[in-house]
């Protein structure tokens, strides 16, 4: 059976199809610049990238071109062949503590949760519109980023500001990253040849986005993404945690709106508004490897902020059985899994150095002896979003 996995941004369109059971990637692609002049569309299938200009006014259709694209390509030979689509969604509240097939009332649940990810949630419902029109047989899931999390206790969720703030607003923690979380936790599992019942995680994830996780018995019980993805670690262009007096001050100083002062914790901030030349990691190590200073601070705050959160985590579960690297940075910077490692000198974890130098594949990085496993595992959100979908159409 055919299923694609879809994320739609506010003018981006990305896509896996996957034949399930058997988890083989067909096709994938993205279509980017929708809405704007000179649109590209790019799909690879058999190790052959295509790709094509052409003006593509809105997801809807998008969405047309992609199908055309698959059964020119004969990737289908038919778009009945496509039994379902799954969407990510960014924000789920306290409605979905898993995923769903879409209906009308969880259209209308979505796009109520719209308030608390304005950026996110209105075009991955646009993206489930589009295709509600153009394969009105699929059926269609969410998979929310949030759901995950939802396992989280009280007292890791709640903030200490008034409780009705929480009642009438829904204003708490909701953490993200939930299916890479998830994700990278089961294959933990395996790697380790331990079920989750009893088992302590730390799952790092070290994208663009950066979150923390501890999971205890296969739950999420803390995560440092909080009411919004701007919270907790320092990441590409996002400052993560911050005092909140630090913006109407900024503001008064800067002479610049709220907005413009939100702006810049979101994508002036982080590695970016530290090192002053990039918020790419590889440009911050080739920095860092160069002696410059902006860089090297850069990288020293980033993986302090790491080690905090591990360090907590660590307090928080009791113990740990495992480290989890995952996302671009974790899957291929040795560099920075040893920055880290090092800084937590007093867990007694030691890293294989040959081992550490894998790139972007399952692994053990660990040494025998260490008194916590370190792995890197690579990330497969969009997997889980067809493993869902076949799940709840089947
Ligand atoms: P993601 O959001 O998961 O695609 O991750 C993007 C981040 O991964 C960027 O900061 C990249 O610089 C970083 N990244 C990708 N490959 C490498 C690499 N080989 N070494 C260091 N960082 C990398």
């Amino acid at each position: 059976m055919k299923i694609l996995s879809v994320n739609a941004g506010s003018s981006s369109l990305k896509f896996q199809l996957f034949e399930m059971p058997e988890e083989k990637v067909i096709a994938s692609g993205k279509i980017e610049r929708i809405g704007l002049p000179a649109s590209i569309i790019t799909v690879k299938t058999n190790g052959e990238k295509r790709c094509k200009e052409k003006n593509v006014h809105d997801h809807a259709e998008a969405v047309q071109e992609l199908l055309a694209l698959l059964l020119d390509l004969k990737i289908v030979a038919s778009l009945d062949e496509i039994k379902g689509v799954g969407h990510r969604v960014v924000h789920g509240g306290e409605k979905f503590s898993d995923s769903v097939l879409i209906t009308d009332e969880v259209i209308a649940e979505i796009d109520k949760l719209s308030e608390l990810a304005p950026l996110h949630n209105p075009a991955n419902l646009i993206g489930i519109q589009a295709f509600k029109q153009v394969l009105p047989n699929a059926k269609q899931v969410a998979v929310f980023d949030t759901a995950f999390h939802q396992t989280m206790p009280i007292e890791s969720y709640l903030y200490p500001t008034p409780y009705s703030w929480y009642e009438k607003y829904g204003i708490r923690r909701y953490g993200f990253h939930g299916t890479s979380h998830k994700y990278v936790s089961e294959r933990a599992y395996k790697l380790l040849g331990k079920g989750p019942e009893g088992t302590k995680l730390i799952t790092i994830h070290l994208g663009n986005g950066a979150s923390v996780t501890a999971i205890k018995d296969g739950k999420s019980i803390e995560t440092s993404m909080g009411f919004t993805p701007l919270a907790g670690l320092m990441m590409g262009t996002r400052s993560g945690d911050v005092d909140p007096s630090i913006l109407p001050f900024a503001m008064q100083k800067e002479n610049c709106t709220f907005e413009e002062a939100l702006n810049a914790l979101n994508y002036e901030s982080g590695l970016k508004g530290i090192s002053l030349i990039s918020s790419d990691m590889r440009d911050i190590l080739k920095g860092v490897n160069e002696g410059n200073r902006q860089c090297i601070l850069a990288f020293n705050l980033y993986v302090k902020r790491v080690c905090d959160y591990i360090g907590q985590y660590y307090i928080l579960l009791g113990g740990c059985d495992a480290l989890v690297f995952t996302a671009g940075i974790g899957e291929n910077s040795g560099q920075t899994r040893q920055a880290i490692i090092d800084r937590l000198g007093v867990l007694e974890i030691r890293l294989d150095a040959e081992a550490n130098q894998v790139m972007g594949q399952e692994c053990v990085v660990s040494t025998s002896d260490s008194k916590i496993k370190v792995l890197v595992i690579p990330t497969n959100e969009e997997l889980v979003i067809a493993r869902d979908t076949l799940r709840l159409i089947s």
